[in-house]
């Protein structure tokens, strides 16, 4: 009995058209990291009929979804690093990010090679120090790259390192200009966190991961979104304990009453923080109930006193929309993106 996802794909689908919505503009919807773990194949294809462009965080995803007979635009978010990832963009037929003068004439070289154009987006640093041309370059970087055959500019972006409120007034003026001035190509910034804590300052297409995913970057409620993901486990084991009596690796908890314990089939080695022992819940038939004992590597401890009928193979739900993904990342201080991509990659997830 092992654990399992249930990921709602129309519920993904539905969070992009009202994020989509509210921004009145494009949107770029980000699937790195297997769609932060939802499933970068079935993520892509409910994505495709919509989304004009979709972000990619390695080029090995564009070889999985293209040998799958994705068809769809894909846009590199990192600058590519070498001559075989710039073989791949255009063997496979993506857009990729750019900031380097090296990287940009392999691909043309390999363009040309192959009798095609890629496409680029310029990546600007304007902060977060990771990729990205400097502001200050960009103009001579974009005046060589238009020198060179086969590569044909799309777009520039940028990303934030932090949340708007934080940002400078004078990063924001910074991308402005850049912005005015190449106003004909696709211009794009904000993450989920901007997105949903003040665009209105910014007028640019948002790329959006988390917030596809059903949780909120912080506690900024712009929209309302769907929950998309359940996380659950089987219950294997029922105990009564005796008020005084304690369970699991190090005696963490002890019951201060008569109680009813369940062992559930999750563990930290599928992705359930050891962290939070004694310090989140699961449903149980509809009853939330406290975990309590340490979490081990492959089983839990869940309190199920005073919860009726309760039996061997029932569920216990530890992620849903009231069980959210949100709180379980304030409750050991990560970000819910954390949270979505520890799940054991070869775990179950039903789509419904
Ligand atoms: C991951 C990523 C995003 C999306 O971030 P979210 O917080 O999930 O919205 C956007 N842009 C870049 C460059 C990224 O790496």
């Amino acid at each position: 009995m092992k654990p399992w996802l249930e990921i709602d794909l129309d519920a993904i689908l539905s969070n992009y058209k009202i994020i989509k919505e509210y921004v009145k503009s494009d949107l770029i919807p980000v699937i790195k990291s297997n769609a932060y773990g939802m499933g970068l194949i079935p993520v892509a294809n409910a994505l495709k009929d919509v989304a004009n462009l979709i972000a990619i965080g390695d080029i090995e995803e564009a070889q999985t979804l293209r040998r799958s007979g994705f068809e769809g635009n894909l846009l590199l978010i990192v600058p590519i690093f070498s001559r075989e990832e710039a073989e791949l963009c255009v063997e496979y037929n993506v857009f990729t990010a750019i900031d380097s003068f090296d990287m940009a004439s392999f691909l043309s070289d390999i363009a040309k090679k192959s009798g095609k154009t890629v496409g680029v987006h310029v990546k600007v640093d304007i902060g977060m120090h990771r990729f990205g041309v400097k502001p200050e370059e960009l103009d001579n970087f974009i005046k060589q790259i238009s020198y060179l055959p086969n590569i044909q500019l799309m777009g520039i972006f940028s990303h934030f390192p932090l949340g708007l409120n934080l940002i400078t007034e004078e990063q924001l003026i910074l991308f402005d200009r850049i912005s005015e001035k190449y106003k004909n190509l696709i211009v794009h910034l904000p993450n989920s966190q901007n997105t949903v804590e003040n665009f209105e300052s910014l007028k640019f297409i948002p790329r959006c991961g988390l917030l596809i995913y059903g949780a909120m970057p912080s506690d900024v409620k712009s929209f309302v979104l769907k929950n998309v993901v359940k996380l659950k486990a089987n219950i294997v084991k029922i105990h009564d304990i005796s008020a005084g009596q304690s369970w699991s690796y190090g005696y963490s908890y002890t019951a201060h009453k008569d109680s009813k314990i369940a062992v559930i089939s999750i563990g930290y080695a599928d992705g359930l923080k050891r962290a939070l022992s004694n310090k989140w819940s699961a449903k149980v038939k509809g009853s939330i109930c406290p975990l309590r004992g340490t979490i081990n590597m492959n089983f839990s401890f869940v309190d199920i006193t005073g919860v009726d009928n309760v039996r061997v193979g029932d569920e216990a739900i530890l992620l849903d929309e009231d069980l959210k993904i949100e709180d379980m990342a304030k409750t050991i201080d990560t970000v819910p993106h954390e949270i979505l991509v520890s799940f054991r990659e070869s775990m179950k997830r039903i789509y419904v």
